[in-house]
Formats: C-alpha cells, sequence, structure tokens
C-alpha cells in the first residue's frame, strides 16, 4: 500500500462562504456553521443492490463496485477510517489516539452501496450519556472524569448484509413424556407409590426452507459482533443510496473484515437459527439426536455505513466501551464497578445480620 500526505478527502464547500458544510441530523441536510447556509441531499435508493457473493468468491468482483480510497490507518489499534473534517488532527473514535497531520494511504475497497444518515445529533447524543453516566449505584463516584464528554465521537462503521435461500433435510427422535406409577417399600415397612417420568422416543424426520434476508455483520474489528449486536437493529427499510456529503464532518471507518469473512459469520448465524427451528419441528416434548443437512443458495452481499456513537475510555487499565444507535439511540454500556462501594454495602449487610442475631438472641 502506498503511503501519501494527507489532504481533505471530501470538500463541500459552502456556496456563500466557502467554509466546509457538515451533515446536520436535525436538518437531514448540510449546513454551513459560519453562515447557515443549508444544502440538501437527494435521497435516492436506486443504487442499493444485492451483489453475487459467489462471483466475489470467484474473483470476479464487479469494478463498478469497488472505490480506490484515502485511509488513515491509527498508529496504537490500527482501525481505519476515511475522515471528512479538514482540522489537521484526527483523534480515534476506538482509542482516543490523537494524531497531528495524520499520514493516509490507498486502497481499494468495495464502495458501500447504502447507508442510514445519522439521526442522534451531537447534543442528543450528550444527553445520553450524561443521563446512563449518573445512573447506578455501583459505578464509581470518579467515573466521570474517567469517561470524558469529548471522546464520545460519532462514526459511521462499516456493515455486510447478507441474503441467502437455504434447505434443510432434518432428522431425530421426538420425545413424548408419560408417567408410570412405581410401588416401593419405605423406610417404615410400608408400601408407596410414585409417579416417574418416562420418555418415549419416535423418529421423525421433514425439511425446513427459509429465506434470510439482512443478516448484518460488523465490518471493523474494533469492536465484537455481541456488541454490535447490543444496539440493534438498525431499521434497514431506511437505508439510502450512500452520497458522500452524509460524511461530511464525521468520521467513518473502513472494513477490516473481508466479505467472504463476513459471510462465513453470517453463516454460522443462520446454521444456529436453522437448528434452532429444526428443533421446534422435531421437538414433541423433547428431541434428541437431531441431524440437520443444510445446502446454501443465491448468497448475496450488500456494503452498507451505518451511524454509532461511540465513548472508549479506561478505567484502571480496562478499556470500556460506550455505544449509541445514532438511528434509533438505543444504547449499550458496562461500567466499573466500584470495589470500596462493593465491600462498604457487605460490610453494611454483615453488621445488620449481627444486629438481628444478637437481639433474637437477646429476647
Ligand atoms: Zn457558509
Ligand atoms: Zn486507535
Amino acid at each position: 500500500m502506498e503511503q501519501v500526505q494527507t489532504a481533505p478527502l471530501l470538500l463541500f464547500p459552502c456556496p456563500g462562504c466557502n467554509s466546509q458544510l457538515h451533515f446536520s441530523p436535525k436538518l437531514q441536510q448540510l449546513e454551513c456553521e459560519h453562515c447557515g447556509t443549508k444544502v440538501a441531499i437527494d435521497k435516492a435508493t436506486d443504487l442499493i443492490r444485492e451483489n453475487n457473493l459467489k462471483q466475489q468468491f470467484a474473483g470476479a468482483t464487479d469494478p463498478t463496485v469497488t472505490v480506490e480510497q484515502l485511509v488513515y490507518k491509527c498508529n496504537r489499534c490500527g482501525s481505519q477510517s476515511v475522515f471528512t473534517t479538514e482540522t489537521p488532527t484526527f483523534t480515534c473514535s476506538f482509542c482516543n489516539y490523537e494524531a497531528v497531520n495524520p499520514v493516509a494511504y490507498k486502497t481499494r475497497i468495495i464502495q458501500p452501496s447504502g447507508m442510514i444518515p445519522f439521526m442522534v445529533d451531537r447534543q442528543q447524543s450528550l444527553a445520553i450519556f450524561k443521563t446512563w453516566l449518573g445512573k447506578g449505584w455501583w459505578a464509581p463516584g470518579d467515573l466521570q472524569q474517567f469517561a470524558r464528554h469529548d471522546a464520545l465521537h460519532g462514526i459511521y462503521l462499516p456493515f455486510w448484509t447478507y441474503d441467502a435461500q437455504t434447505n434443510s433435510n432434518w432428522s431425530g427422535y421426538g420425545g413424548r413424556h408419560y408417567y408410570e406409577t412405581e410401588y416401593y417399600t419405605d423406610s417404615q415397612g410400608n408400601r408407596q407409590s410414585k409417579q416417574v417420568q418416562k420418555t418415549e422416543w419416535i423418529y421423525r424426520s421433514g425439511t425446513y426452507d427459509h429465506f434470510f434476508d439482512d443478516v448484518l455483520i460488523g465490518g471493523a474489528t474494533e469492536l465484537s459482533q455481541n456488541e454490535y449486536e447490543s444496539i440493534f437493529p438498525y431499521q434497514l427499510q431506511e437505508l439510502v443510496n450512500f452520497d458522500a456529503k452524509y460524511l461530511s464532518g464525521w468520521q467513518a471507518d473502513v472494513y477490516d473484515i473481508a466479505v467472504n469473512d463476513g459471510y462465513e459469520k453470517a453463516e454460522a448465524i443462520m446454521k444456529d437459527a436453522i437448528y434452532e427451528s429444526c428443533a421446534d419441528l422435531c421437538r414433541i416434548d423433547t428431541y434428541r439426536n437431531l441431524e440437520v443437512d443444510t445446502s446454501y443458495s443465491n448468497q448475496t452481499y450488500k456494503h452498507i455505513l451505518l451511524p454509532l456513537w461511540i465513548c472508549t475510555y479506561a478505567y484502571k487499565s480496562k478499556t470500556y466501551h460506550f455505544l449509541i444507535n445514532g438511528q434509533t439511540g438505543k444504547i449499550h454500556g458496562k461500567k466499573p464497578v466500584s470495589t470500596a462501594k462493593v465491600v462498604l454495602t457487605i460490610l453494611v449487610v454483615l453488621l445488620i445480620i449481627i444486629a438481628i442475631v444478637f437481639f433474637t438472641q437477646g429476647q
């Protein structure tokens, strides 16, 4: 990969004063922060199309789907982003590393076909973040200082969506419970009876066909699939054509999970879902020895960008992420637990127990 000097990547100068326009979630259009000029963005959906995955596997990618892109790679954590503001410093969303005059490299990536523009703006996300920080007895009192408000970044994250037709043959044993009365003699020599559960196993088999639509896989390794799923769902019916104007003034991450690796993750998710559905078909009261044989066909993929607010902060050398779905405002976050507060609580509970024992025995 070729190293090149940075230049502002995406410039949309204001027609009024020539300064950089920013995409405003509130207005859903470009806005100039200096003179207030607003510029509308055409919303279209005609470019959001499914791409054939088999062609992609065969290396026969439609050249119109890929694009040459300047990408910054974080010196500390390796996350890769397209940066779309003129400022000469770049603060990484995932590790808060601040790079001055960062160096970008040129790479060819699959062009996103669709995206969901930010709906939650900075003010709203800060309010959500502050409310979340203030909640919870177990969190350390100094957490506010560590989770700095300026570390909250709005970033477009790369996702893959996969479709597939699946046809499965399944076989196994469905179990039906029934009860038998068993007699026994107890220790006093009396004859007793009890109900015992038995299971009758019945061989069953069948087919299960299912079409999966838009299985969503995170394309950047900085977050785990579980973290992505914690802020799902995104309302994908609101996808619009990819348009660089929506990125103006925002960060956008570049995928580092290739389209075929993403598909493996998607197929594992489909496989689990198919197994659950076949188990439901096989089960009477219970089931066992379930075998499922699935063929996958007509697989397609799309590359899309979805909006996310993220705050990465370290507390006692552990990294925590706080996430807000940039479309719906749904949040996910884990807070560190204050050891002092835990110890204090245990002591208080112990004192109460001792007091109760003391008073009850004293009577
Ligand atoms: Zn202006
Ligand atoms: Zn970083």
